[in-house]
């Protein structure tokens, strides 16, 4: 009998499990339904449009065609509203109803918005759509002046993009660094001088208490809970993401700041799987639950989903994921879960190269490199065997260092 597959979402994970059930599955039905007004497009590449640097044509992945050619029915502009796992039916904004014997949710997040007045203001933006990056490029070509709120990665690319946009900013932050929970003050520095060099000065100890607007509604002027002001016709917010749950209300399906599933990408109910940012996964290599927000471990959810979706059990996710920002002369990676841990170590070979460890019961859990990113296979190798190495920190910590440097295994774990 033929199976009837519905996926919604058509970021890199809805996208990348509909190419594979295509793949594996070839007289499937598959519909994907986006609420979006355009197919799969790279999300990582927004940026450079939006600073100016990249026309629009190749941030484009699949055209409506890449669809059709793969008798792939995708539903643009269509928002799903409800699940029925009993009926094993979804809803549309259209009212229009689609059965499914597997349902995928690559349902994604929407920024959260700064609770303050005026946050809704012309000139104050989010950014995470490609019309997002359209919106903010036409600003921010007439702006005077910034104001950025947001000390994580997203908040830097649109630093980022007023620099090269060649308007001068402040970047709010609430801590004394940027990124906080993976950096120190030592290594966020490189940043912060890299920041100032393009015209972005950050502001530590600070925040938004609210946004001052003209007559005509567009903003002026952000003030801080100290009371100090700072002019700004370009205000942009990344403070987190609010993960695309609310589909799930009438559903058993089991969420906790995204939807729970094991390391074959399945929910709580057998027939729902989920994939991409939104998921609360089992992390077989951290030992517990994880949750990536990047586009390598996205596709790569999405296409184990699909996977497991034809036959449960056939094979499980284990990635390091990795995420690197490019916006200054030197390069930037943080891998695997840097933020979490019991313990790092961290050492500074020169004023722009920086590196951090993260490690879990003595296991590399996450890092961070700044300006030589040479070691990172070495550390997702170690990663991705838990071998057990935090009392090797100094061998791990040098400039330049070997796996046969290290003493042998000492401790695996399934
Ligand atoms: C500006 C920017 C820069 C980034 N830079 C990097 C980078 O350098 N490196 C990196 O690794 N990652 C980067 N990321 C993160 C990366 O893009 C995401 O991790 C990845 O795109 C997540 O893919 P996803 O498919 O899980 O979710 P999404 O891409 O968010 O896709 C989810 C889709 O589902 C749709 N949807 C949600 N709810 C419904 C519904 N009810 N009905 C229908 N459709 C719905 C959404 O509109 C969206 O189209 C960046 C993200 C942004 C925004």
């Amino acid at each position: 009998m033929t199976q009837s597959y519905v996926i919604i979402g058509d970021g890199v994970a809805g996208s990348s499990a509909a190419e594979t059930l295509r793949g594996e599955a070839p007289d499937a039905d598959i519909t994907v339904l986006t609420d979006e007004g355009e197919s799969l497009y790279n999300r990582i590449l927004i940026k450079e449009y939006a600073k100016g640097k990249l026309p629009a044509a190749p941030i484009s992945i699949h055209d409506v065609s890449w669809y059709d050619d793969r008798d792939i029915n995708l539903e643009l502009n269509t928002l799903v509203v409800d699940i029925d796992v009993t009926e094993h039916t979804i809803e549309t904004h259209h009212g229009d109803v689609y059965d499914w014997d597997k349902l995928l949710l690559a349902t994604g997040g929407t920024p959260t918005q700064l609770p303050v007045e005026n946050a809704d203001a012309n000139g104050v933006h989010h950014f995470w759509t490609f019309q997002d990056a359209r919106d903010i490029k036409s600003n921010i070509e007439s702006a005077d002046s910034s104001v950025i709120v947001g000390a994580g990665l997203l908040g830097i690319d649109l630093a980022a993009i007023t620099a090269a946009q060649d308007v001068e900013g402040k970047y709010l932050m609430r801590g004394d660094c940027w990124w906080r929970y993976a950096l120190s003050e030592q290594g966020a520095s490189i940043i912060h001088d890299a920041l100032r060099e393009r015209g972005v000065e950050p502001v530590f100890q600070s925040g938004v208490d609210h946004f001052e607007v003209d007559e005509t509604g567009h903003v002026t002027t952000a003030v801080d809970p100290n009371g100090d002001q700072y002019d700004a016709d370009f205000v942009g917010i990344a403070i987190g993401l609010n993960f695309n749950t609310e589909i799930l209300q009438n559903t058993p399906i089991e969420c906790d700041d995204g939807i729970i599933v094991d390391e074959y990408m399945q929910t709580s109910h057998e027939d729902v799987f989920a994939a991409g940012d939104i998921t609360q996964f089992y992390d077989r290599i951290l030992g517990e639950r994880g949750q990536n927000g990047a586009w390598g471990s996205a596709k790569e959810q999405g296409s184990i989903a699909a996977k497991n979706m034809i036959e449960y059990n056939s094979e499980p996710f284990e990635w390091v994921s990795s995420y690197s920002i490019t916006h200054f002369d030197f390069p930037f990676l943080s891998f695997g879960h840097p933020t979490l841990g019991d313990d790092t170590a961290e050492a500074k070979h020169s004023d722009t190269e920086w590196r951090r460890l993260a490690f879990k019961d003595g296991r590399i859990v996450g890092g961070v490199l700044i300006g030589d990113l040479s070691p990172q296979s070495k550390y997702k190798q170690l990663m991705r065997e838990r071998r057990v190495v935090s009392g090797q920190r100094d061998i791990l910590m040098q400039e330049e260092f070997e796996l046969d440097d290290l003493e042998p295994i000492e401790t695996v774990i399934e």
